[in-house]
């Protein structure tokens, strides 16, 4: 069963006459264990599709089913429900808290979702290490480089074992070198069978995945 399904997903904004076709007629299939990148130039609808697969809108038809679910069935009301339940996003600017280490910001979706404190930071400190900060858990954002801050934000989508992660330009902020590293660590997550759907604007970049669906003006292109 695919863990992500669209069909002919369409979304505009605004009225006529300053109606935007924002996705026209997209479908796609990515299946769990994959690693995908949407490759499209500014404007061809990136964000409007990564906003749809991440629950955070709604297209104005079409389907969409995430592992399983038919998201036309689910009342608004759950929707960010199962936003936290599926999706462990990382953005181009990191998003973290900048008052709490490292640590703290990775065991807060365990902390939402219930878990005690002490096996929250447990598996935090675990994720942590598996991405290669285990020395640097008590450092706040602001004491860390941006390929460290990465890293965290990486470590924080993961921690709630969520069967997908979406990752927004997650280079964007970061020299080349640095960039790399983080492909190298969703390499390696992809590898240890984590899904991974990243947005880019940046061919070399879309090319660490290991399939690329390149968007233009709304459409899905190849
Ligand atoms: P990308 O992320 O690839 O740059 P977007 O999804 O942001 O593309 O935008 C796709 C199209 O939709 C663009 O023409 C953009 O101007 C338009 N658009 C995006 N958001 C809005 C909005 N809130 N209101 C009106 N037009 C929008
Ligand atoms: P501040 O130093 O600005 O008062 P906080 O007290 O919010 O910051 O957080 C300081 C550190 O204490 C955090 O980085 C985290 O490690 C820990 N911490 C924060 N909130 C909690 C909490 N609810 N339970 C246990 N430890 C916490």
């Amino acid at each position: 069963e695919p863990l992500i399904e669209l069909s002919n997903i369409n979304k505009t904004y605004g009225k006529e006459p300053n109606k935007v076709f924002a996705l026209k007629n997209v479908s796609m299939t990515i299946d769990p264990g994959e690693f995908v990148a949407i490759l499209g130039p500014s404007g061809s609808g990136k964000t409007t599709l990564m906003n749809i697969i991440g629950l955070i809108d709604k297209p104005d038809n079409g389907t969409y089913f995430i592992d399983g679910l038919d998201m036309k069935k689910q009342p608004d009301s759950i929707y960010s429900v199962l936003r936290n339940q599926k999706i462990g996003f990382v953005f181009q600017k990191f998003n973290l808290i900048a008052k709490y280490d490292a640590l703290y910001n990775v065991a807060l979706p365990l902390l939402y979702r219930g878990h005690r404190f002490r096996e929250a930071k447990q598996i935090a400190t675990e994720t942590l290490e598996r991405v290669g900060l285990g020395d640097r858990q008590h450092h706040r954002p602001n004491e860390l480089s941006g390929g460290q801050q990465q890293r965290v934000a990486i470590a924080r989508a993961l921690v709630g074992s969520s069967p997908l992660i979406l990752a927004d330009e997650p280079t964007g902020a970061l020299d080349k070198k640095t960039g790399e590293e983080i492909l190298d660590l969703f390499e390696v997550l992809n590898q240890q069978g984590k899904t991974i759907v990243m947005i880019t604007h940046d061919m070399n970049i879309a090319g660490k995945a290991k399939r690329v669906i390149k968007v233009e003006d709304g459409n899905v292109i190849s």
